[in-house]
Protein backbone atom coordinates (compact mmCIF):
# COMPACT_ATOMS: atom_id res chain seq x y z
CA UNK A 1 0.00 0.00 0.00
CA UNK A 2 1.38 3.19 -0.94
CA UNK A 3 2.57 5.61 2.22
CA UNK A 4 0.43 8.87 2.72
CA UNK A 5 2.51 11.77 1.80
CA UNK A 6 3.69 13.97 4.40
CA UNK A 7 1.03 16.63 4.92
CA UNK A 8 2.92 20.67 5.37
CA UNK A 9 0.43 23.16 7.05
CA UNK A 10 0.59 26.50 6.59
CA UNK A 11 -0.90 28.85 8.76
CA UNK A 12 -1.48 32.07 6.46
CA UNK A 13 -2.01 33.67 3.07
CA UNK A 14 0.17 36.78 3.52
CA UNK A 15 3.79 37.06 2.18
CA UNK A 16 5.60 34.19 4.55
CA UNK A 17 2.41 31.68 4.01
CA UNK A 18 2.03 32.27 -0.03
CA UNK A 19 6.19 32.37 -0.34
CA UNK A 20 6.09 28.70 1.22
CA UNK A 21 3.65 27.12 -0.56
CA UNK A 22 4.39 27.89 -4.23
CA UNK A 23 8.13 27.03 -2.84
CA UNK A 24 6.88 23.42 -2.29
CA UNK A 25 4.99 22.73 -5.29
CA UNK A 26 7.52 20.02 -6.81
CA UNK A 27 8.11 18.60 -3.16
CA UNK A 28 6.51 15.27 -2.22
CA UNK A 29 3.79 16.54 -0.16
CA UNK A 30 0.59 17.49 0.53
CA UNK A 31 -0.40 21.21 1.77
CA UNK A 32 -2.98 22.38 3.22
CA UNK A 33 -2.84 26.58 3.79
CA UNK A 34 -5.44 27.12 6.32
CA UNK A 35 -6.12 31.14 6.68
CA UNK A 36 -8.26 33.34 7.81
CA UNK A 37 -9.06 35.36 4.40
CA UNK A 38 -9.72 33.87 1.24
CA UNK A 39 -7.06 36.79 -0.42
CA UNK A 40 -3.46 37.47 -0.18
CA UNK A 41 -2.75 40.59 1.01
CA UNK A 42 -0.24 42.97 -0.67
CA UNK A 43 0.02 44.98 2.70
CA UNK A 44 2.44 47.77 1.50
CA UNK A 45 0.16 49.25 -0.72
CA UNK A 46 -3.28 49.15 1.83
CA UNK A 47 -2.49 52.76 2.24
CA UNK A 48 -3.41 53.49 -1.60
CA UNK A 49 -6.61 51.79 -0.45
CA UNK A 50 -7.66 53.79 2.11
CA UNK A 51 -6.97 56.93 0.04
CA UNK A 52 -8.94 56.28 -3.08
CA UNK A 53 -6.36 55.52 -5.16
CA UNK A 54 -6.83 51.51 -5.55
CA UNK A 55 -9.79 48.73 -5.49
CA UNK A 56 -9.12 46.14 -2.52
CA UNK A 57 -9.13 43.43 -5.57
CA UNK A 58 -6.13 45.06 -6.82
CA UNK A 59 -3.71 44.22 -3.90
CA UNK A 60 -5.63 41.71 -2.61
CA UNK A 61 -6.36 38.87 -5.17
CA UNK A 62 -7.89 35.08 -4.30
CA UNK A 63 -5.47 33.09 -2.87
CA UNK A 64 -7.09 30.00 -4.11
CA UNK A 65 -6.81 32.00 -7.74
CA UNK A 66 -3.25 31.88 -7.42
CA UNK A 67 -2.97 28.70 -6.12
CA UNK A 68 -5.25 27.33 -8.82
CA UNK A 69 -2.38 25.26 -11.18
CA UNK A 70 -0.62 23.97 -7.98
CA UNK A 71 -2.42 20.68 -7.70
CA UNK A 72 -0.45 19.59 -4.14
CA UNK A 73 -1.96 22.54 -2.12
CA UNK A 74 -5.63 22.36 -0.89
CA UNK A 75 -6.74 26.09 0.50
CA UNK A 76 -9.30 26.51 3.57
CA UNK A 77 -10.44 29.39 4.45
CA UNK A 78 -10.94 29.80 8.29
CA UNK A 79 -9.27 30.99 11.59
CA UNK A 80 -6.39 28.92 13.63
CA UNK A 81 -7.97 28.74 16.99
CA UNK A 82 -5.62 27.08 18.58
CA UNK A 83 -2.29 24.94 18.19
CA UNK A 84 -1.36 21.40 19.48
CA UNK A 85 2.12 20.99 20.01
CA UNK A 86 1.94 17.15 21.66
CA UNK A 87 -0.65 16.01 18.78
CA UNK A 88 0.42 17.79 16.21
CA UNK A 89 -2.97 19.13 15.31
CA UNK A 90 -5.04 22.69 14.77
CA UNK A 91 -8.16 24.12 15.56
CA UNK A 92 -9.87 26.02 12.83
CA UNK A 93 -12.98 27.77 13.05
CA UNK A 94 -14.60 29.86 10.37
CA UNK A 95 -18.28 30.64 10.40
CA UNK A 96 -19.50 27.74 12.64
CA UNK A 97 -17.65 25.58 11.46
CA UNK A 98 -14.90 23.74 13.15
CA UNK A 99 -12.09 21.53 11.48
CA UNK A 100 -9.52 19.77 13.36
CA UNK A 101 -6.50 19.68 10.99
CA UNK A 102 -3.32 17.32 11.43
CA UNK A 103 -0.15 17.87 10.31
CA UNK A 104 3.53 16.79 9.88
CA UNK A 105 5.06 19.66 9.34
CA UNK A 106 3.47 22.68 10.43
CA UNK A 107 4.35 26.62 8.98
CA UNK A 108 3.06 29.48 10.68
CA UNK A 109 2.99 32.73 9.05
CA UNK A 110 0.14 34.40 10.76
CA UNK A 111 1.69 37.60 11.05
CA UNK A 112 0.89 40.97 13.20
CA UNK A 113 -1.93 42.81 14.24
CA UNK A 114 -1.64 47.09 15.39
CA UNK A 115 -0.55 47.44 18.80
CA UNK A 116 -1.78 50.24 20.81
CA UNK A 117 0.73 49.89 23.17
CA UNK A 118 -1.15 48.49 25.95
CA UNK A 119 -3.95 51.62 25.11
CA UNK A 120 -6.26 49.24 22.93
CA UNK A 121 -9.10 51.59 23.54
CA UNK A 122 -7.13 54.75 21.07
CA UNK A 123 -8.39 51.75 18.18
CA UNK A 124 -12.04 53.11 18.71
CA UNK A 125 -10.79 56.54 17.57
CA UNK A 126 -7.48 55.59 15.70
CA UNK A 127 -8.08 52.83 13.59
CA UNK A 128 -4.61 51.24 12.42
CA UNK A 129 -3.89 49.39 9.34
CA UNK A 130 -3.08 46.09 8.79
CA UNK A 131 -6.29 44.86 6.63
CA UNK A 132 -8.83 45.48 3.73
CA UNK A 133 -11.06 45.91 6.69
CA UNK A 134 -9.20 48.68 8.19
CA UNK A 135 -8.19 50.17 4.75
CA UNK A 136 -11.88 50.41 3.77
CA UNK A 137 -12.50 52.22 7.22
CA UNK A 138 -10.11 54.48 7.03
CA UNK A 139 -11.15 55.46 3.63
CA UNK A 140 -14.65 56.56 5.09
CA UNK A 141 -13.11 58.26 7.62
CA UNK A 142 -11.05 59.94 5.49
CA UNK A 143 -13.82 61.15 2.76
CA UNK A 144 -16.23 61.34 5.55
CA UNK A 145 -14.58 64.04 7.79
CA UNK A 146 -14.54 65.90 4.70
CA UNK A 147 -18.53 65.96 4.20
CA UNK A 148 -18.96 66.53 7.44
CA UNK A 149 -17.05 69.59 7.61
CA UNK A 150 -19.13 70.36 4.31
CA UNK A 151 -22.04 70.28 6.47
CA UNK A 152 -21.51 72.28 9.26
CA UNK A 153 -21.27 75.69 10.41
CA UNK A 154 -19.65 76.41 13.35
CA UNK A 155 -16.09 77.70 12.33
CA UNK A 156 -14.21 75.78 14.71
CA UNK A 157 -15.92 72.41 14.42
CA UNK A 158 -15.23 73.08 10.79
CA UNK A 159 -11.39 73.31 11.43
CA UNK A 160 -11.60 70.15 14.01
CA UNK A 161 -12.46 68.06 11.23
CA UNK A 162 -10.08 69.35 8.57
CA UNK A 163 -7.49 67.96 10.50
CA UNK A 164 -6.13 64.82 9.93
CA UNK A 165 -3.43 63.63 12.19
CA UNK A 166 -1.35 60.58 11.25
CA UNK A 167 0.60 59.01 14.29
CA UNK A 168 3.74 56.70 13.26
CA UNK A 169 6.60 58.13 10.76
CA UNK A 170 7.35 55.14 9.81
CA UNK A 171 6.90 54.53 5.96
CA UNK A 172 3.07 53.61 6.63
CA UNK A 173 2.77 56.96 8.25
CA UNK A 174 4.97 58.64 5.89
CA UNK A 175 2.99 57.06 2.73
CA UNK A 176 -0.36 57.88 4.55
CA UNK A 177 0.56 61.61 5.61
CA UNK A 178 1.47 62.25 2.33
CA UNK A 179 -1.46 60.65 0.57
CA UNK A 180 -3.67 62.18 2.50
CA UNK A 181 -2.37 65.97 1.98
CA UNK A 182 -2.77 65.06 -2.14
CA UNK A 183 -6.13 64.06 -1.67
CA UNK A 184 -6.74 67.49 0.26
CA UNK A 185 -5.10 70.03 -1.80
CA UNK A 186 -5.56 68.04 -5.51
CA UNK A 187 -7.92 65.59 -6.05
CA UNK A 188 -11.08 66.74 -4.12
CA UNK A 189 -9.49 70.75 -4.13
CA UNK A 190 -13.01 71.48 -6.35
CA UNK A 191 -15.38 69.63 -5.08
CA UNK A 192 -17.15 71.24 -2.22
CA UNK A 193 -18.30 74.39 -2.11
CA UNK A 194 -18.75 75.22 2.20
CA UNK A 195 -15.29 74.07 2.61
CA UNK A 196 -11.76 74.80 0.74
CA UNK A 197 -10.14 71.02 1.36
CA UNK A 198 -6.92 72.67 0.80
CA UNK A 199 -6.97 74.59 4.06
CA UNK A 200 -6.92 71.02 5.55
CA UNK A 201 -4.50 70.16 8.22
CA UNK A 202 -2.31 66.89 8.09
CA UNK A 203 0.21 66.54 11.25
CA UNK A 204 2.59 63.60 11.34
CA UNK A 205 3.21 62.53 14.97
CA UNK A 206 6.14 60.26 16.27
CA UNK A 207 7.66 59.77 19.63
CA UNK A 208 11.09 59.66 17.78
CA UNK A 209 13.18 61.98 16.59
CA UNK A 210 13.32 61.46 12.92
CA UNK A 211 10.34 60.45 10.21
CA UNK A 212 11.46 56.84 8.84
CA UNK A 213 14.76 56.24 11.08
CA UNK A 214 15.92 52.96 9.67
CA UNK A 215 16.74 54.97 6.73
CA UNK A 216 19.64 56.95 7.94
CA UNK A 217 20.01 60.56 9.08
CA UNK A 218 20.17 61.79 5.67
CA UNK A 219 17.22 60.48 4.09
CA UNK A 220 15.16 61.01 6.92
CA UNK A 221 15.89 64.52 6.64
CA UNK A 222 15.59 64.44 2.88
CA UNK A 223 11.63 63.32 3.82
CA UNK A 224 11.11 64.68 6.53
CA UNK A 225 11.50 67.81 4.02
CA UNK A 226 9.77 66.70 1.12
CA UNK A 227 6.63 65.95 3.63
CA UNK A 228 6.79 69.73 4.98
CA UNK A 229 7.49 70.98 1.28
CA UNK A 230 4.10 69.08 0.26
CA UNK A 231 2.49 70.70 3.65
CA UNK A 232 2.38 68.10 5.98
CA UNK A 233 3.50 69.12 9.40
CA UNK A 234 5.69 66.99 11.04
CA UNK A 235 5.91 66.94 14.68
CA UNK A 236 8.75 64.76 16.80
CA UNK A 237 9.64 63.57 20.09
CA UNK A 238 6.47 63.51 21.87
CA UNK A 239 4.29 60.44 22.68
CA UNK A 240 0.75 60.20 22.20
CA UNK A 241 -0.82 59.87 25.85
CA UNK A 242 -4.56 59.93 24.83
CA UNK A 243 -6.72 59.96 21.51
CA UNK A 244 -10.64 60.66 22.19
CA UNK A 245 -13.54 61.18 19.52
CA UNK A 246 -12.50 64.63 18.86
CA UNK A 247 -8.52 64.76 19.07
CA UNK A 248 -5.78 63.31 20.99
CA UNK A 249 -3.21 64.46 23.66
CA UNK A 250 0.87 64.66 23.29
CA UNK A 251 3.65 64.43 25.80
CA UNK A 252 6.94 65.86 25.27
CA UNK A 253 10.60 64.77 26.09
CA UNK A 254 10.79 68.03 28.27
CA UNK A 255 7.22 67.38 30.07
CA UNK A 256 5.43 69.73 27.99
CA UNK A 257 2.19 68.63 26.54
CA UNK A 258 -0.04 69.70 23.70
CA UNK A 259 -4.02 68.50 22.83
CA UNK A 260 -4.41 68.51 19.05
CA UNK A 261 -8.45 68.53 18.17
CA UNK A 262 -8.69 65.85 14.85
CA UNK A 263 -11.27 64.78 13.42
CA UNK A 264 -9.94 61.86 11.04
CA UNK A 265 -7.18 60.09 13.30
CA UNK A 266 -4.99 57.04 12.13
CA UNK A 267 -2.62 54.95 14.37
CA UNK A 268 0.51 53.59 12.47
CA UNK A 269 2.61 52.71 15.29
CA UNK A 270 3.72 49.61 16.60
CA UNK A 271 2.57 46.21 15.83
CA UNK A 272 1.97 42.89 18.35
CA UNK A 273 2.58 39.75 16.29
CA UNK A 274 -0.16 36.80 16.27
CA UNK A 275 -1.34 35.64 19.64
CA UNK A 276 -0.27 31.80 17.90
CA UNK A 277 3.15 32.89 18.69
CA UNK A 278 2.35 33.33 22.72
CA UNK A 279 -0.10 29.95 22.07
CA UNK A 280 3.09 27.79 20.52
CA UNK A 281 5.67 29.47 23.29
CA UNK A 282 3.39 27.99 26.11
CA UNK A 283 4.04 24.42 24.33
CA UNK A 284 7.52 24.57 23.72
CA UNK A 285 10.93 25.69 25.22
CA UNK A 286 10.23 28.91 23.03
CA UNK A 287 10.41 32.45 24.21
CA UNK A 288 8.44 35.51 22.56
CA UNK A 289 9.70 39.31 22.93
CA UNK A 290 7.92 42.34 23.71
CA UNK A 291 5.96 42.38 20.45
CA UNK A 292 5.18 38.80 20.62
CA UNK A 293 7.41 37.46 18.15
CA UNK A 294 8.37 33.47 18.89
CA UNK A 295 12.38 33.56 19.23
CA UNK A 296 12.63 30.78 16.96
CA UNK A 297 16.52 28.55 15.96
CA UNK A 298 18.78 29.49 13.32
CA UNK A 299 16.89 27.23 11.06
CA UNK A 300 13.34 29.46 11.77
CA UNK A 301 12.08 26.17 13.98
CA UNK A 302 10.48 26.36 17.33
CA UNK A 303 13.13 24.81 19.95
CA UNK A 304 12.34 21.22 20.57
CA UNK A 305 10.39 21.01 17.76
CA UNK A 306 12.14 20.61 14.52
CA UNK A 307 8.82 19.50 12.51
CA UNK A 308 7.34 23.46 13.75
CA UNK A 309 8.69 27.05 11.71
CA UNK A 310 7.74 30.03 12.62
CA UNK A 311 8.53 32.89 9.68
CA UNK A 312 7.88 36.16 8.82
CA UNK A 313 6.30 39.17 11.03
CA UNK A 314 5.86 36.57 13.96
CA UNK A 315 9.42 35.24 13.64
CA UNK A 316 12.51 36.84 16.56
CA UNK A 317 15.69 36.26 14.94
CA UNK A 318 18.89 38.03 14.66
CA UNK A 319 16.72 41.05 15.45
CA UNK A 320 15.28 41.10 11.48
CA UNK A 321 13.06 43.86 10.82
CA UNK A 322 9.16 42.96 9.76
CA UNK A 323 9.17 43.22 6.27
CA UNK A 324 8.14 42.17 3.15
CA UNK A 325 11.18 40.28 2.05
CA UNK A 326 11.88 38.69 5.48
CA UNK A 327 8.63 37.00 5.36
CA UNK A 328 9.82 36.12 1.72
CA UNK A 329 12.65 34.73 2.32
CA UNK A 330 11.88 32.90 5.69
CA UNK A 331 9.11 31.51 4.18
CA UNK A 332 10.88 30.17 1.22
CA UNK A 333 13.73 28.77 2.98
CA UNK A 334 11.63 26.85 5.53
CA UNK A 335 10.14 25.51 2.35
CA UNK A 336 13.13 24.23 1.19
CA UNK A 337 14.13 22.66 4.46
CA UNK A 338 10.86 20.55 4.81
CA UNK A 339 11.12 19.56 0.70
CA UNK A 340 14.84 18.82 1.52
CA UNK A 341 14.04 16.69 4.28
CA UNK A 342 10.98 14.82 2.66
CA UNK A 343 13.38 14.18 -0.14
CA UNK A 344 16.87 12.76 2.04
CA UNK A 345 18.54 15.70 0.91
CA UNK A 346 18.44 17.79 4.13
CA UNK A 347 19.07 20.99 3.89
CA UNK A 348 21.55 22.45 6.66
CA UNK A 349 22.30 25.82 6.81
CA UNK A 350 20.90 28.07 8.72
CA UNK A 351 18.67 31.11 7.70
CA UNK A 352 20.52 33.91 5.84
CA UNK A 353 18.68 37.24 5.11
CA UNK A 354 19.65 38.91 1.92
CA UNK A 355 18.70 42.69 2.34
CA UNK A 356 17.23 44.10 -0.50
CA UNK A 357 16.76 47.45 0.70
CA UNK A 358 13.75 50.06 1.71
CA UNK A 359 11.64 52.05 -0.02
CA UNK A 360 8.87 55.03 1.13
CA UNK A 361 6.81 57.39 -0.94
CA UNK A 362 6.09 60.75 0.01
CA UNK A 363 4.30 62.22 -2.76
CA UNK A 364 3.35 61.76 -6.56
CA UNK A 365 7.08 61.78 -7.85
CA UNK A 366 8.99 61.77 -4.71
CA UNK A 367 10.40 59.08 -2.86
CA UNK A 368 13.42 57.85 -0.74
CA UNK A 369 14.69 54.69 -1.49
CA UNK A 370 18.09 53.05 0.54
CA UNK A 371 19.45 49.61 -1.25
CA UNK A 372 22.65 49.39 0.99
CA UNK A 373 25.09 51.94 0.32
CA UNK A 374 22.89 53.70 -2.44
CA UNK A 375 20.63 55.91 -1.63
CA UNK A 376 18.23 57.73 -3.73
CA UNK A 377 15.67 60.68 -3.42
CA UNK A 378 13.10 62.36 -5.17
CA UNK A 379 11.75 61.52 -9.16
CA UNK A 380 14.93 58.45 -9.65
CA UNK A 381 13.75 56.67 -6.07
CA UNK A 382 10.00 57.26 -7.14
CA UNK A 383 10.21 55.60 -10.56
CA UNK A 384 12.69 52.72 -8.69
CA UNK A 385 9.16 52.42 -6.47
CA UNK A 386 6.89 52.02 -9.00
CA UNK A 387 8.55 49.59 -11.15
CA UNK A 388 8.95 47.47 -7.94
CA UNK A 389 5.62 47.84 -6.43
CA UNK A 390 4.45 46.27 -9.51
CA UNK A 391 6.18 43.97 -10.36
CA UNK A 392 5.39 42.52 -7.20
CA UNK A 393 1.46 42.84 -7.37
CA UNK A 394 0.59 39.15 -7.76
CA UNK A 395 -1.14 38.49 -11.01
CA UNK A 396 -0.93 39.67 -14.58
CA UNK A 397 -5.17 41.35 -14.25
CA UNK A 398 -3.93 43.10 -10.81
CA UNK A 399 -0.82 44.57 -12.14
CA UNK A 400 -2.48 45.88 -15.59
CA UNK A 401 -5.70 47.46 -13.58
CA UNK A 402 -3.43 48.79 -10.47
CA UNK A 403 -1.14 50.74 -13.64
CA UNK A 404 -4.08 52.47 -15.13
CA UNK A 405 -5.23 53.89 -11.69
CA UNK A 406 -1.66 54.90 -11.11
CA UNK A 407 -1.73 56.37 -14.83
CA UNK A 408 -5.13 58.19 -13.18
CA UNK A 409 -4.03 59.21 -9.81
CA UNK A 410 -0.60 60.27 -11.08
CA UNK A 411 -0.71 62.32 -14.06
CA UNK A 412 -4.88 63.85 -13.45
CA UNK A 413 -4.48 64.02 -9.74
CA UNK A 414 -8.02 62.39 -9.46
CA UNK A 415 -8.54 58.95 -7.87
CA UNK A 416 -11.13 56.16 -9.11
CA UNK A 417 -12.02 54.56 -5.81
CA UNK A 418 -14.01 56.98 -3.84
CA UNK A 419 -16.62 54.91 -2.71
CA UNK A 420 -17.46 54.90 0.66
CA UNK A 421 -20.41 53.15 2.56
CA UNK A 422 -22.01 53.63 5.94
CA UNK A 423 -20.89 49.73 6.60
CA UNK A 424 -17.71 50.17 5.90
CA UNK A 425 -17.27 53.67 8.43
CA UNK A 426 -19.51 51.63 11.29
CA UNK A 427 -18.74 48.42 10.90
CA UNK A 428 -16.22 47.35 12.80
CA UNK A 429 -17.23 49.23 15.92
CA UNK A 430 -20.94 47.88 15.38
CA UNK A 431 -19.24 44.05 16.00
CA UNK A 432 -17.12 44.80 18.74
CA UNK A 433 -19.99 46.39 20.58
CA UNK A 434 -21.87 42.95 19.60
CA UNK A 435 -19.12 41.50 21.56
CA UNK A 436 -20.08 37.54 22.36
CA UNK A 437 -23.38 37.99 20.74
CA UNK A 438 -21.74 38.12 17.40
CA UNK A 439 -22.00 34.90 16.36
CA UNK A 440 -21.90 34.60 12.42
CA UNK A 441 -22.82 31.26 10.98
CA UNK A 442 -22.87 29.91 7.87
CA UNK A 443 -26.90 29.73 7.21
CA UNK A 444 -27.22 33.28 7.30
CA UNK A 445 -24.72 36.64 8.12
CA UNK A 446 -25.39 36.81 11.73
CA UNK A 447 -26.90 33.35 14.44
CA UNK A 448 -30.27 34.64 13.45
CA UNK A 449 -31.65 33.93 16.96
CA UNK A 450 -29.23 36.84 18.27
CA UNK A 451 -30.94 39.32 15.69
CA UNK A 452 -34.50 38.20 16.43
CA UNK A 453 -35.81 35.73 18.04
CA UNK A 454 -39.18 35.07 16.90
CA UNK A 455 -37.10 33.57 13.93
CA UNK A 456 -35.69 31.81 16.33
CA UNK A 457 -34.53 27.93 16.51
CA UNK A 458 -35.62 26.70 12.74
CA UNK A 459 -33.18 28.46 11.05
CA UNK A 460 -30.47 27.51 13.40
CA UNK A 461 -28.19 24.60 12.12
CA UNK A 462 -25.99 22.22 13.89
CA UNK A 463 -22.44 22.21 12.26
CA UNK A 464 -20.56 19.01 13.74
CA UNK A 465 -16.54 19.44 14.23
CA UNK A 466 -14.72 17.54 11.17
CA UNK A 467 -11.31 16.39 11.18
CA UNK A 468 -8.83 16.50 8.51
C1 LIG B 1 0.30 49.16 6.09
C2 LIG B 1 1.55 48.35 5.93
C3 LIG B 1 2.54 48.77 5.06
C4 LIG B 1 3.70 48.02 4.90
N1 LIG B 1 4.66 48.45 4.02
C5 LIG B 1 5.74 47.69 3.81
C6 LIG B 1 6.71 48.07 2.85
O1 LIG B 1 6.60 49.12 2.22
N2 LIG B 1 7.77 47.24 2.64
C7 LIG B 1 7.92 46.07 3.32
O2 LIG B 1 8.87 45.33 3.09
N3 LIG B 1 7.02 45.69 4.24
C8 LIG B 1 5.94 46.46 4.51
N4 LIG B 1 5.02 46.08 5.44
C9 LIG B 1 5.27 44.85 6.22
C10 LIG B 1 4.92 43.60 5.44
O3 LIG B 1 3.68 43.73 4.83
C11 LIG B 1 4.94 42.43 6.42
O4 LIG B 1 6.24 42.33 6.94
C12 LIG B 1 4.55 41.12 5.75
O5 LIG B 1 3.25 41.19 5.26
C13 LIG B 1 4.68 39.97 6.73
O6 LIG B 1 4.29 38.79 6.10
P1 LIG B 1 3.70 37.60 6.96
O7 LIG B 1 3.44 36.49 6.02
O8 LIG B 1 4.54 37.34 8.14
O9 LIG B 1 2.32 38.16 7.54
P2 LIG B 1 1.07 38.75 6.76
O10 LIG B 1 1.41 39.18 5.41
O11 LIG B 1 0.48 39.73 7.71
O12 LIG B 1 0.09 37.51 6.62
C14 LIG B 1 -0.53 36.93 7.74
C15 LIG B 1 -1.54 35.94 7.24
O13 LIG B 1 -2.00 35.15 8.32
C16 LIG B 1 -3.42 35.12 8.35
N5 LIG B 1 -3.80 34.90 9.74
C17 LIG B 1 -3.55 35.68 10.81
N6 LIG B 1 -4.00 35.08 11.93
C18 LIG B 1 -4.52 33.90 11.54
C19 LIG B 1 -5.16 32.84 12.25
N7 LIG B 1 -5.32 32.86 13.57
N8 LIG B 1 -5.61 31.81 11.54
C20 LIG B 1 -5.47 31.76 10.19
N9 LIG B 1 -4.86 32.74 9.48
C21 LIG B 1 -4.41 33.79 10.16
C22 LIG B 1 -3.82 36.46 7.75
O14 LIG B 1 -5.14 36.42 7.29
C23 LIG B 1 -2.79 36.56 6.64
O15 LIG B 1 -3.18 35.78 5.54
C24 LIG B 1 3.85 46.81 5.62
C25 LIG B 1 2.86 46.40 6.49
C26 LIG B 1 1.71 47.16 6.65
C27 LIG B 1 0.63 46.70 7.59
Amino acid sequence: MNQPRPRVVIVGSGFGGLFAAKALADADVDIVMVAKTTHHLFQPLLYQVATGILSPGEIAPATREILADQKNVRVLMSEVTAVDLPTRKLRAEALGNVTYIKYDYLIVAAGAGQSYFGNDQFAVFAPGMKSIDDALELRARIFGSLEVAELTEDAEERKRLLTYVVVGAGPTGVEMAGQIRELTSKTVAKDYRNIDPREARVLLLDGADRVLPPFGERLSAKAKAQLEKIGVEVKLGGMVTDVDANGLELKYKDGSTERIEAGCKVWAAGVQASPLGRMIADQSEAQVDRAGRLEVEPDCSVPGHPEVFVVGDMMSLDKLPGVAQVAIQSGQYVARKIAGEVSGKPVTTPFKYFDKGSMAVISKFGAVVKMGKLELTGFVAWVAWLVLHLLYIVGFKAQVSTLLHWIIAFLTDSRAERTTTRQQMVGRLAIQQLGDNFKPTITASLDPTQVDQRVGEKNRREVRPQEL
